[in-house]
Parts: C-alpha cells; sequence; structure tokens
C-alpha cells in the first residue's frame, strides 16, 4: 500500500526547516510557506508574493501537494450545515461536516478511511477499515473549512477510530492547535477526541497532558448490550472504560464527554438510564444522548419521543448534566459515513 505523499502538515516546524534546506533553500522558506497554508489557508503557488516565483513552484510541488479533492458536496440548514465527500490520492473516500452556530464553528474530521471497529448501528463500521490518514490528510480537512467559515472548534467524529490511528492524529492535533506558523492556533480545550473506549491510548493520551476534550462512545452503561452495539467491548468492558476516563479527567481537569445513541428498545430502557446515571454520579461529565439515525437497511431505530424524555430526566436526577444532540444534517446522510456509504466509487462531483 503507498502512502500520502509527504505534505509540510506531517512535519514539526524543525522538520519543515530541515526539509526546506536539503531542497537547497534557505530555512526561512519553511516558515513562509506554513504561514501560507496554516495562517492563510492557501496552498498555491500564485499567492505566494513573499517569495521568488521558482522558489514557490518548487517548495509548494515538494511540501504542499493537493491531498483532497472534493467527489460530492451537500449543504443543508440554509446553509449553516456543509458536508464535503473527499477523494485521497489513492482513491479512498473520507467526509468532513462543517457546522456554523451563532457562537461557534465546529469541523467534524475523518481520522481514517472506513473503520475496523464494526459497531454494527455505523456505516462505517459496516465498510471495515481501508486505512489511516496521515496527519496532513486529517488537518487538510480542517485548512479546507477554513476557506469557508473561521473554524473555532472541531470534532473527531467523522470516519475512523481516532485512537487507532494515534500517531497521526496525535500530530494532527498538535498541527491544528500549535501556534502559526507551526500550526493553526485553534485551542486544545476547541478540540473533541472521541472514542469507542480503546483503553491503553486513553491512557497514552491522557499521558500527554493536553487539554483537548475526550469523548467517549459508551452506547449502554452494561457490558451485555454493549459487547453487541460495540464489539471492542469485548476486549475492554463498560467499567475499564470509564476508569480509563476518569483517570483522564483526573489528569487534564477536563469534563469528559459520554456519548449514547439512544435506539430503540435496545439501550433506551429506564433501567439502563439509572444505571447509566449512577455510574456516572459525581464525575465531571456531560452526556450526549443522539437519537439513532438508521443506517440503511438497518434493524434498528431511534427511541420514541417519550422514551427518550424519560431516559434524559432519569440520567439528569443523578446530577448528571444530559442534553439530546441536535441533529444537524441529517437530510445529508448526517450520521458517521452514510455520505461516503452512499456514494459508488468512481462518481463525478455533484
Ligand atoms: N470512532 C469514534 C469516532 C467516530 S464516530 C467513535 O466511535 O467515537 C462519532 C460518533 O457517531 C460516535 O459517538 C458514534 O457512536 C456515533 N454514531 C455512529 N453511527 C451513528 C448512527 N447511525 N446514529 C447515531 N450516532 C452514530
Ligand atoms: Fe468506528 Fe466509531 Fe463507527 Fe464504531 S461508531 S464503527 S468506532 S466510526
Amino acid at each position: 500500500m503507498s502512502r500520502p505523499p509527504r505534505h509540510l502538515a506531517d512535519l514539526e516546524l524543525a522538520e519543515r526547516r530541515r526539509a526546506v534546506a536539503e531542497l537547497g533553500e534557505r530555512e526561512f522558506r519553511a516558515d513562509q510557506l506554513s504561514r501560507h497554508y496554516f495562517g492563510r489557508h492557501t496552498d498555491s503557488p500564485d499567492d505566494m508574493t513573499d517569495l521568488p516565483a521558482a522558489t514557490r513552484a518548487a517548495l509548494a510541488g515538494e511540501l504542499l501537494p493537493r491531498l483532497l479533492t472534493p467527489e460530492r458536496e451537500l449543504s443543508c440548514d440554509d446553509g449553516a450545515t456543509r458536508k464535503t465527500l473527499w477523494r485521497l490520492f489513492d482513491g479512498a473516500l473520507v467526509e468532513s461536516v462543517l457546522m456554523k452556530y451563532p457562537d461557534r464553528v465546529t469541523m467534524c474530521v475523518s481520522s481514517q478511511a472506513g473503520c475496523g471497529m464494526g459497531c454494527p448501528f455505523c456505516a462505517t463500521g459496516q465498510a471495515g477499515l481501508t486505512r489511516n490518514l496521515s496527519a496532513a490528510e486529517i488537518v487538510a480537512q480542517v485548512v479546507a473549512g477554513e476557506r469557508h467559515a473561521r473554524v473555532s472548534n472541531i470534532v473527531f467524529m467523522g470516519m475512523g477510530e481516532p485512537l487507532a490511528n494515534y500517531k497521526n492524529v496525535l500530530g494532527a492535533v498538535r498541527r491544528m492547535t500549535d501556534p502559526v506558523p507551526s500550526g493553526l492556533g485553534i485551542s486544545q480545550r476547541s478540540v473533541t477526541v472521541s472514542t469507542v473506549g480503546l483503553v491503553p491510548a486513553i491512557n497514552r493520551l491522557a499521558a500527554e497532558k493536553l487539554s483537548v476534550t475526550l469523548a467517549v462512545s459508551l452506547h449502554a452503561p452494561d457490558d451485555e448490550a454493549r459487547d453487541e452495539l460495540v464489539p471492542v467491548n469485548r476486549r475492554w468492558k463498560v467499567a475499564e472504560v470509564l476508569d480509563a476516563a476518569w483517570d483522564y479527567e483526573a489528569v487534564t481537569g477536563r469534563r469528559v464527554s459520554i456519548e449514547y445513541a439512544l435506539i430503540r428498545d435496545v439501550n433506551d430502557q429506564p433501567w439502563r438510564a439509572d444505571l447509566l446515571g449512577s455510574l456516572l454520579a459525581g464525575h465531571l461529565v456531560h452526556v450526549n444522548l443522539i437519537p439513532l439515525n438508521p443506517t440503511p437497511g438497518s434493524k434498528w431505530t431511534a427511541s420514541r419521543p417519550g422514551v427518550q424524555e424519560e431516559f434524559v430526566r432519569r440520567v439528569a436526577a443523578h446530577g448528571v448534566p444530559v442534553t439530546v444532540r441536535d441533529t444537524r444534517g441529517r437530510e445529508i446522510d448526517g450520521a458517521c459515513g452514510q455520505l461516503a456509504a452512499s456514494t459508488a466509487p468512481g462518481r463525478a462531483v455533484g
């Protein structure tokens, strides 16, 4: 399997300076290129008027290869939500979603093409893993978003399991949060890494001492239901996943987000709400309930409205903050992987 072309967003600033020197240019050219990419969000040599023309073409060709090509673009909510399906250099497809709110702009990025975790309710899980994205392929999704609106928040809730692509995801987080010209200068607190619950990787992330928000996709408070909904639970049980989350809370002082897709008659019973509330009570935590977005051919659907309200009430009764996530982008296949799943490879844009 060939690797994506090298891009300056795969490298730290010092490595970019070395790469530029190896190409026979002065090291400060790396800073100039970085400022164009991370500060002005351009990779077009025509925009780089502070560099000599020949140098521009040579350096951009080597360090700013085009990594993403739009395959399809869809918007809804009067243009406030914009979803893009990207084709990568090897034909793999990933998607990103830009969501504009009154007080913030959130970019939802993919960390892998496909996913190997096999959660049965998730469109991405059904297709299996194609490959890990490079750090630059992840960052490029945010840079593309920056061309439409100033991105304030980033969530790793597109395709893929970020902690199964640890090294590149961490590189991407650093490029997103380091100041210009090293990176995009987005606050660490505004970046959320969502995981299915890979315990050793959660521990490793805690040890990085970053201020990024951890989201744990729990989906059930008991191992019986979670073994089915989240197959990796057969390896790391609910109790171990929550222990890792509480360590993350203790080390970083950050509120942990618990993701819970409500599925009718599968995980929405009152006793499961009570158990969830009692497991989380007393922690710095927030529960995000997500009405299931059924995937094509799925036997499962979202909970009935009354049942959802009862679930919220019971969790809240334990003093645990809980909200129902707004379902932005539903009509454009908003849930994880659904746009890619509905697009046969090889189709044209539009
Ligand atoms: N792999 C990571 C991040 C990507 S999935 C994870 O699982 O956390 C992002 C979120 O979307 C997860 O909470 C996931 O459980 C949820 N999700 C996936 N498919 C969904 C669906 N059909 N309906 C509602 N939420 C879904
Ligand atoms: Fe992978 Fe997350 Fe989908 Fe599970 S929910 S298959 S971990 S992308």
